[in-house]
């Protein structure tokens, strides 16, 4: 019988979460190490949607990209929408297991599957290589396998991700070619000026604010810049997530049933133009 304690050692060996940023929250957030785990949801966050799909799914256990409590916590009363998770978790013996930063350094980890989604292929490298192992890192660079017009590249790239109300949005001269692209999921803003130094045609993440990508298109011969959902470039690495659980636990005699959540979670529900708003 599979237990929580036989996933998380699992999924420990495969998101090290020695890996994890010192400021990150990685690991078990709830779940007895004894309970029985046969079915186990994958998903980027850990909100009221994605516990209600597991529930639905007799899931006993949730691993999320995002943690529940990044910055820890003195209750967990159900007066808060997260202390309500965590009753609703635990009332139906569901554990919750988070691999955020240190999923996001593996090799493969979850800028590999962002840029497989959106048609990289060849040898990835880290955009930013870890000091203690340069094979992981923050971000990949690759190559597209024939070059393409910025324009090309952002219809394929929307494609290869998920559906979201926002969609992508494109700076840059669309006629302009790319070959060399750098990825990075979620906020990648922390990364630009690294993507310009890895001469890039364009680098590709989410959460980019006005300033900083304003004042990076002001600057000539830089890469163009998309700007993706921040759920839409992490979710491509669930099935990933999943795929190395069951294949880690089955060399082990394991047994584990997983689903990647299709809950979409996307903050931002929609889009409007002036004209709607007369
Ligand atoms: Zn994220």
């Amino acid at each position: 019988m599979p237990t929580l304690a036989d996933v998380v050692r699992e999924l420990e060996s495969t998101y090290d979460p020695r890996w994890a940023e010192s400021w990150d929250a990685v690991g078990l957030v709830c779940g007895d190490p004894s309970s029985e785990v046969r079915r186990v949801l994958f998903a980027v966050d850990p909100v009221a949607a994605v516990a209600e799909e597991a529930l639905r799914w007799d899931a006993d256990l949730i691993v999320t990209h995002h943690p529940l409590y990044l910055r820890g916590t003195t209750s967990v009363a159900a007066t808060t929408f997260k202390g309500r998770l965590v009753h609703t978790l635990i009332k139906n013996d569901v554990g919750l297991f988070t691999a955020h930063t240190n999923a996001d350094v593996a090799d493969p980890g979850v800028s590999d599957a962002l840029a497989h989604a959106v048609g990289l292929t060849g040898p990835l490298t880290p955009l930013l290589p870890s000091a203690d192992d340069p094979r992981r890192g923050l971000g990949r660079v690759g190559s597209l396998p024939a070059p393409l017009s910025l324009r090309e590249f952002a219809r394929q790239a929307a494609r290869g991700l998920p559906g979201t109300a926002g969609g992508l949005r494109v700076a840059g001269d669309l006629d302009r070619e790319v070959r060399r692209v750098a990825v990075s999921g979620g906020s990648g803003d922390s990364l630009l000026g690294t993507a310009r130094a890895a001469g890039v045609d364009v680098f590709l993440t989410a959460d980019l604010r006005h300033h900083p990508a304003s004042e990076f298109m002001e600057a000539p011969d830089g890469p163009a810049l998309i700007d993706a959902a921040h759920w839409a470039t992490e979710w491509p690495w669930l099935a990933e997530a999943a795929r190395r659980l069951t294949s880690g636990l089955a060399g082990k005699g394991i047994t584990v049933e997983t689903r990647v959540s299709e809950t979409v979670t996307d903050a931002w529900k929609t889009t409007a133009e002036c004209e709607d708003l007369k």
